[in-house]
Parts: structure tokens; C-alpha cells; sequence
């Protein structure tokens, strides 16, 4: 960190005229272009050594602030290890060189992981069946709204136009929702800190298509009146859409589909390991009960017949690379293992909470899951805001939590450690934490 390389310092680097290049000798060269399809002028690359291109991109790199550099606390996102056999799965040959057009018969043992992933999911989860398709929790979201919007369609129920959302989500939660076409309704959350129930009560009717739910929420919390709010949304012909991105604290410990929720998405690439960030491939496989299963979308390999919800979510199967690695994780964690997931997780993040709520204020008391929410230091004298707490954390070398969301408080810092960090870690984190409230 903080080398000053010259080569970093120049921000031109193209010199007119140098190459770093041969092309091969043009095969077609006897054939001409039509006029119209060629260049007036030249294109506008940069021309630069070779060499100087790799120390480019290199130097880039080690830049970058990643779970492989430090600690990396990002609540929400579960920026936890991604470890290294997974790469080794998901770059071998055989997987690597596949194309999704090749004949049946020779991606056998694709199809296979595919379909044990798919079981593997709906097992952890209590859903019936996965699409693996979506290639990110909010591509999950809108697929899982299609489908619920299949349904009461299915069934002539045109007049659920409403989806209920807490104010606690996570955006992505109303974006999908309106962007399927439905309108937001939002449900408040009480001074727990959960879906306040009798605020729900006034909501319900029969145009309601559903409520978005996530568990743990935003808040780390998990919600305790899921069988109530269950019960209501179906007695009202809603059904139970369950964000399960953040995964991570009921791994092996208990079930979306028990409780009666009817669709969700699982982030892969938070909860099973594999890397993100930057925007990169991620995966959001979403899981229905038994009743939805018809109304997934095509391109599934196991059901071609009943087609209701007839559009492709994404190309082939999804991000392929991305379902072997969470394929990798799974397997390499076994049943046994997968059960310490949330356990590890969840004792992680009450730790580091009970360690710092000295000087940071903690609005909702209480055992949170994987992760929790400060609102800024208890001073609020000094006038050291989230941010400068965020930015002295990158001067110590750790990656910032995620800072100013949610949205119900005004100096939000959300902190997930995730169950890989060891105790040292989590220590040393706290220690500096400690030292940035005194310097406050
Ligand atoms: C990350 C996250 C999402 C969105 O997932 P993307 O893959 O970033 O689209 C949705 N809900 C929750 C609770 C999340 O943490």
C-alpha cells in the first residue's frame, strides 16, 4: 500500500507511434471493404510498449481493496473469503471451455452440478425448486416478482397491483417491485426494529400480490413475527416473497420455506463465497414453493412442457462460473460444517457489537445475526461524523462497513465480519475502532 511508483504518477501514457503489438498477416486482405464500412480516421487507442501495458493493469490491481488484503466488515454485502479451491473448480478446462450451445450429450457433467445445485439450494432453503438463472440478487427479485405476477394472472386475480415492502429494505426491494409493475406500499418498522405488524394490518386487502420480506432484516435482526405476518398476507391472497441474499446466519439452522414463504433469492455471491464487487458476475437463483414451480422461467433444464412464465431471464444458465464456485463452497463445507455458518457469523458480530457499544451508539439493543448497525459515535459532540470514521478505517487498513444505510438512522455504519475472520482479526479491528473514537 501507499507506494508512490512513477509509472503511477503519469497519467498519459500513450506516446504517438509506439506499439506493443504484430498483428498477424490479414488473410482477407484481397478482399475489399465496402467504402462505407470503413474508417475515415484512425481509432483512437492508446499506443503504448507492452511492458508498459502490464504495469498499467498490474499496478491497477494492487490498487484494489479486497477480502484476500484485510478485513472487510461491508454489512450487507458478506464480503466473506472466497477460497481458493473454488477457483480451481470453476477455472478447470473441462468447465472453462464449455459452450452453451454444444450438444446435449457433451456437457453432461454440467447439467449435473447444475441440477445438484439446484437440490442443494432447495434442501438449505425448504423451497421446492431453484432457477439458477438470475445473475444477481435484484435480477432475482424481479424474477421472483414475475412469477408471482404469473400466478395471479394464472388464476385470473388481476387486481393485486400492490406489493408490500418494509422501510427497512434494501433498494433494490422497491426498484424491483416497480419495475415489474407493481405499486410500493410501505410498511413501517417498529422501535424493535422489526416489521411493525399492526402498521401491516392496515395494508392488507385484495390488491395486495405480495409483501417482500428480508431475514435477518437490514438491521441484523431477525424477525420474529414471520408466522403472524405469513398467515395475514396469505389469509389476504398475497403471497410471501423472502429476500434471502444475506443467507449467511440461518445457513443449516432453520428455513425460508417453513416459514411459509412462497418465493426467494439467494445472493451466491454473499452467502456461498463466491467473489463480488465492482459490479462483477454474480448469481441470484430464486427457490419457489411446490404450487410455483410451473411458473419459473425457460431455459431450466429439467421442465420444458408447462411454460407459464415464457421470458428468458438470462441467457443459458446464468453466470456458470459463479454456481460452480457456490457449488465448491457447499460441497467442500458439507452438511455438518454449513450448520456453523450462522452460528460463527452471528457470535462474530455480537462480539465486535458488545466490544464497541462504549463509544458507538447502538440504536436497537439486543442479540443481532450476522451483522448490526451503529448510529456514529455516542459523542456526538466532536463533530466526527460516519464518514471520518469511514475514512480513518481505510487509513489503518481496513476495508470502511457500509456507511449511511439503512436509512432509518442518520450516522448508520453496518458491520458484518462474516464467520471467517479469526478472533485476532476481529480484535484488532475493535482496538482501532476504540483508537478512532479517542482521536475523535
Ligand atoms: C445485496 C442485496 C441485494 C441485491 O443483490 P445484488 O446482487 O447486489 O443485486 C438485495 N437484498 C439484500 C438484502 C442485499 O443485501
Amino acid at each position: 500500500m501507499n507506494r508512490k511508483l512513477y509509472s503511477n504518477l503519469i497519467f498519459e501514457l500513450s506516446h504517438p507511434g509506439r506499439k506493443g503489438y504484430t498483428l498477424p498477416k490479414n488473410p482477407y486482405a484481397h478482399q475489399s471493404l465496402p467504402e462505407s464500412l470503413k474508417r475515415s480516421t484512425d481509432a483512437e487507442l492508446p499506443e503504448c510498449d507492452e511492458l508498459t501495458v502490464v504495469r498499467h493493469y498490474t499496478n491497477h490491481s494492487e490498487n484494489n481493496f479486497g477480502v484476500n488484503n484485510g478485513f472487510y466488515p461491508l454489512g450487507s454485502c458478506t464480503m466473506k473469503y472466497n477460497p481458493t479451491i473454488n477457483e480451481e473448480v470453476a477455472s478447470h478446462p473441462f468447465f472453462v471451455n464449455l459452450h452453451p450451445l454444444q450438444p446435449k450429450e457433451t456437457v453432461q457433467g454440467a447439467e449435473e452440478v447444475y441440477e445438484n445445485l439446484q437440490l442443494s439450494l432447495a434442501e438449505l432453503t425448504g423451497m421446492s425448486r431453484f432457477t439458477l438463472n438470475p445473475c444477481a440478487g435484484a435480477h432475482g427479485e424481479l424474477t421472483g416478482l414475475m412469477v408471482i405476477s404469473a400466478y395471479h394472472q394464472s388464476r385470473n386475480d388481476n387486481k393485486r397491483t400492490k406489493v408490500i415492502v418494509p422501510d427497512s429494505a434494501h433498494g433494490t426491494n422497491p426498484a424491483s417491485a416497480a419495475i415489474c409493475g407493481f405499486d410500493v406500499v410501505e410498511v413501517k418498522s417498529n422501535a424493535n426494529g422489526q416489521v411493525d405488524v399492526d402498521d401491516l394490518k392496515t395494508l392488507l386487502g385484495d390488491d395486495i400480490a405480495g409483501m417482500m420480506m428480508t431475514n435477518p432484516n437490514t438491521l441484523g435482526i431477525f424477525e420474529t413475527q414471520i408466522p403472524v405476518i405469513t398467515k395475514l398476507v396469505h389469509e389476504c391472497g398475497g403471497l410471501m416473497y423472502y429476500d434471502g441474499a444475506n443467507l449467511n446466519p440461518l445457513l443449516g439452522q432453520c428455513r425460508p420455506g417453513d416459514m411459509g414463504f412462497d418465493v426467494m433469492h439467494v445472493n451466491l455471491h454473499k452467502t456461498f463465497s463466491t467473489p463480488h464487487g465492482g459490479g462483477g458476475p454474480g448469481a441470484g437463483p430464486v427457490g419457489v414453493c411446490e404450487k410455483l414451480v410451473d411458473f419459473l422461467p425457460t431455459h431450466d433444464i429439467e421442465k420444458e412442457a408447462k411454460q407459464f412464465l415464457n421470458i428468458d431471464i438470462h441467457p443459458y444458465h446464468g453466470n456458470f462460473g459463479t454456481l460452480l464456485r457456490a457449488y465448491a463452497y457447499i460441497l467442500t463445507l458439507g452438511k455438518e460444517n454449513i450448520k456453523m455458518v450462522g452460528p460463527l457469523a452471528t457470535l462474530n458480530a455480537n462480539y465486535i457489537k458488545e466490544c464497541l457499544k462504549d463509544v458507538y451508539e447502538l440504536p436497537i439493543e439486543g442479540l443481532c445475526k450476522h451483522e448490526f448497525v451503529f448510529n456514529g459515535l455516542i459523542n456526538k459532540s466532536t463533530g466526527v461524523t460516519t464518514m471520518d470514521v469511514a475514512k480513518r478505517l481505510l487509513d489503518y487498513g481496513f476495508h470502511a462497513p457500509t456507511i449511511y444505510f439503512p436509512l432509518l438512522f442518520h450516522e448508520s455504519m453496518m458491520i458484518e465480519p462474516t464467520e471467517n475472520e479469526s478472533k485476532d482479526t476481529i480484535d484488532g479491528f475493535i482496538a482501532v475502532m476504540h483508537q478512532i473514537a479517542e482521536e475523535a
